[in-house]
């Protein structure tokens, strides 16, 4: 598949799933326009990092507030809404203050906010820097340093078309690229673009999740036995050990 046919513009039917995605924009747009050293926050907390190969150590998490996307299965709609706005140098310091040397920026989607890619430059002086996207945004903004973890959405999603299939040729050797999967078809359709792309080969790990609820893991697991696939089982460690429907956690 070549990415360039696959950046495809969100069609414009009048349906509910148009409607909150035209909402979804206009909030993006009015978090673009927020001056650089502030930021839109939903939530800050410690917890241990749940996913990627980072899985189990403890984490100091900023999510940003407002998502271009409405996955089927998005576990964190509470970022839909705005936040409260702070200052960068504050983040920093609550970082700091942590104790923390692993910090991820998350959302939402963080790439919509133009006081990102400054806050993960001044983030870098604390410890190892994560960042978290849905793919949608240009990740080649992303500092050298910071690792990108990419969730590159499936056709189970609902959000498949959203992809900026250009961001395959702008990772680097310590990004992540992560596909959560519902069923057996959004298994197929991974397989085909890390094979496709030999994904495994332009980052560090390529990562299968799957949807809690949708999707069993001894299943997968099966899948990817059976194909040998170069990838790395996802599990959401921090839905294993806490109420699932938790926050901050
Ligand atoms: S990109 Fe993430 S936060 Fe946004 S709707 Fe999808 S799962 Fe939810």
């Amino acid at each position: 598949m070549d990415p360039s046919n696959m950046s495809v513009v969100l069609s414009g039917e009048a349906s509910a799933k148009t409607e909150a995605l035209a909402k979804a924009e206009d909030s993006a747009v009015a978090q673009e326009a927020m001056a650089d050293d502030t930021l839109d926050i939903c939530e800050t907390f410690a917890s241990i990092q749940g996913e990627s190969t980072f899985a189990g150590l403890p984490c100091f998490f900023i999510r940003l507030a407002g998502c271009n996307l409405r996955c089927a299965y998005c576990d964190t709609p509470y970022a839909f809404e705005a936040g409260r706005p702070m200052a960068s140098a504050e983040l920093v310091r609550h970082v700091r203050e942590s104790g923390v040397s692993l910090v991820e920026v998350t959302g939402g989607e963080p790439l919509l906010q133009a006081g990102t890619v400054p806050l993960l430059r001044q983030l870098h002086s604390v410890g190892t820097v994560l960042l978290e996207t849905n793919g949608t945004r240009d990740i080649s903004v992303i500092p050298d340093a910071v690792v990108a973890i990419m969730d590159i959405k499936c056709p189970g999603s609902g959000m498949v078309e959203a992809f900026d299939a250009r961001n395959i040729r702008r990772l680097r050797p310590h990004d992540e690229v992560k596909f959560v999967l519902t069923d057996r078809g959004d298994y197929e359709w991974a397989k085909n673009l890390l094979l496709e792309h030999r994904l495994d080969s332009r980052c560090h790990a390529v990562l299968l999740s799957p949807a809690p609820g949708r999707l069993e893991p001894a299943a997968l697991v099966e899948w990817m036995l059976a194909d040998r696939l170069p990838v790395r089982l996802n599990l959401q460690l921090h839905k294993l050990i806490w109420n699932p429907s938790s926050r901050g956690v």
